[in-house]
């Protein structure tokens, strides 16, 4: 009695193993009609609108994504969607934004289509979320599916008639694609082998899950001044780059004789946003695990106070930081929280264990003897619906019945009995993807591109396909390098922190203006412990050149390296 009647049918079909469910695409909407009233229009909560009439009293101007806002928060918008997708129309002008609150991207003109990005706390999910959202990617989508940098998932090609019933049928799913995009909380991300990792000192799926859903149901938590990243790292193999993020909360061990109960808290590091070159920085503040999600909270309204809505590409939490300072920022934060916080020496804290750069890929053994995880590879991070049908059996027939993405846009198949382990790698070679790690593959990420993405300059999931394509066959790589293949100044995929990192350009081939798709390249970025903004190294290469480039630079790499050196 605890399922509703799309779960039900999605567990018999694969008890029986038969087709789950059929179902149409551009047919009926989840729910019938639209409700007779409308939902009156409304904008964000007071501490909204005082920040932005505080700039408008200083004489700046708004931003038409904050005057959009004021007039109506996407998250009311809801009604006069399901009228839009029963009249088979995008949105225009300012609703296009709006329309984002429910995770719903009119992506033109990439694709005159919808893209819809879900939220999935900590990347984890059940075998049957995973097929169903494959049935709705074959129902209303383009028959794929991508695995993001947060750990998530997009669906893509949804016509303007099923946008609504994507969503819907994604609650049905016991998921959401609710404040998944415009100026909301992102997905929550999380360790990728929460619970099973045999280094990690805390099992991030319950913080995760506990602020997803705090996000979920507090209204003030949506409409903040730009978009906004939380990341939960619990120290295990597989990093969740939580530096890269706004607030990263990494556990750490307090040593005993400090002052505060040793053992294990979550250190607070802000303002990370690598596509403006800055990392997430340690505070020195301590918090207990339990009192993440009301930390989290206190640190968003004081950046709803503060954040600037004059200016999009200055609006997020690292101005905020540079402009306050973190001490000034920070006492405004105990202000609203009611208590000071924790701050602890850096010799309070245990080294961590460092992440191991290849631990997402191939078998690993878990914490629970005789178990394993199986990293498998989706090359940046597409896979078809019959690619995720395949993953869904293997995960319920021979694993745990999980699924977990991670930020390195592919996913792992846990609880794999040691003796399964050979027939989920023969089941996974079937399906066309790999379960090797190789030191290329495993680091290659790539932002969506301009199949898919106006703001794209390259088709960077192509040139990130033919990079390694070429790149694996001519260069015998024995240490993890990363390649990070981005497509404009938003830098989804991260290119500052990428070994190599290149960002799409459009390249001039003649004197009349023509131009072809390109990059700027880039060299020595890290993260982690390794933490490091690249720097650029050359300027205009065309995409049909960037494979031969990168080739050069490894091999030049392999040359001239000195032992150990990255
Ligand atoms: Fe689009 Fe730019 Fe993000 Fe790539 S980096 S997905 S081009 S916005």
């Amino acid at each position: 009695g605890d399922f509703s009647i799309d779960q039900k049918r999605y567990l018999e079909g694969f008890v029986s193993g038969a087709k789950a469910v059929q179902i149409t695409r551009g047919a009926v909407p989840a729910s019938p009609s639209a409700p007779a009233i409308a939902a009156e229009p409304t904008g964000p909560d007071a501490a909204g609108l005082k920040a932005m009439a505080r700039f408008e009293a200083q004489g700046k101007k708004l931003t038409p994504e904050e005057k959009g806002k004021r007039e109506e928060l996407g998250l009311d918008a809801y009604p006069r969607m399901k009228t839009a997708a029963q009249e088979g129309v995008f949105p225009k002008g300012p609703d296009v934004f709006r329309w984002k609150f429910h995770g719903l991207f009119h992506v033109a003109p990439a694709q005159d289509s919808f893209m819809c990005r879900l939220r999935i706390p900590n990347g984890i999910l059940t075998h049957w979320q995973f097929r169903g959202v494959a049935d709705i990617a074959a129902a209303h989508g383009g028959n794929y599916s991508d695995v993001t940098t947060r750990a998530n998932l997009q669906i893509r090609e949804i016509p303007a008639t099923d946008g609504i019933a994507v969503l819907e049928k994604l609650v049905d799913l016991g998921l959401t694609a609710k404040g998944s995009g415009a100026d909301n909380i992102r997905n929550v991300t999380g360790t990728p082998t929460a619970g099973i990792d045999t280094q990690e000192l805390l099992d991030t799926r319950p913080l995760a899950k506990e602020w997803h859903h705090y996000i979920l149901n507090t209204r003030d938590m949506y409409g903040l001044p730009r978009k906004f990243n939380v990341a939960f790292d619990g120290a295990g193999t597989v990093g969740a780059l939580e530096d890269t993020n706004d607030i990263g909360f990494q556990a750490v061990e307090v040593k005993d004789g400090f002052g505060v109960a040793p053992g294990v808290w979550l250190r607070l590091a802000l303002g990370g946003i690598t596509g403006h070159k800055d990392f997430a920085r340690d505070t020195g503040i301590v918090v207990r695990p339990e009192e993440a999600t009301e930390v989290a909270a206190a640190i968003v309204r004081a950046f709803i106070d503060t954040g600037d809505r004059t200016d999009r590409k200055k609006a997020r939490l690292k101005y905020v930081l540079d402009a306050m300072g973190f001490d000034g920022f920070l006492a405004l934060v105990e202000k609203k929280l009611g208590r000071p916080f924790t701050r602890l020496p850096a010799e309070a804290v245990a080294p961590r264990a460092e992440a191991d750069r290849l631990a997402h890929l191939g078998v690993h053994a878990q914490k629970q003897p005789g178990l394993n995880y199986i990293g498998v590879g989706l090359p940046v991070g597409r896979m078809s619906v019959e690619q995720m049908h395949g993953l869904a059996d293997i995960a319920a027939r021979l694993g745990d019945g999980d699924i977990r993405l991670t930020v390195w846009q592919n996913l792992l198949i846990s609880g794999v009995a040691d003796a399964d382990v050979a027939q989920v790698c023969t089941a996974v070679a079937a399906l066309g993807l790999s379960t090797q790690a190789t030191p290329l593959q495993a680091g290659l990420v790539a932002c969506t591109g301009s199949k898919g993405c106006r703001f794209a300059a390259a088709d960077t999931k192509g040139t990130a396909r033919a990079i390694l394509a070429h790149c694996e066959e001519r260069v015998a790589l024995d240490d993890p390098v990363n390649i990070h293949v981005t497509g404009c100044h938003n830098s989804c995929a991260q290119h500052y922190i990428g070994d190599i990192g290149l960002i799409g350009a459009r390249v001039a081939i003649n004197d009349d203006g023509d131009t072809v798709d390109g990059y700027h390249l880039l060299v020595g970025g890290g993260f982690g412990a390794d933490a490091a903004i690249a720097r650029e190294l050359y300027r205009d290469v065309k995409a049909e050149d960037a494979p031969m480039v990168v080739e050069r630079l490894l091999k030049s790499w392999l040359a001239h390296r000195e032992e150990g050196e990255a």
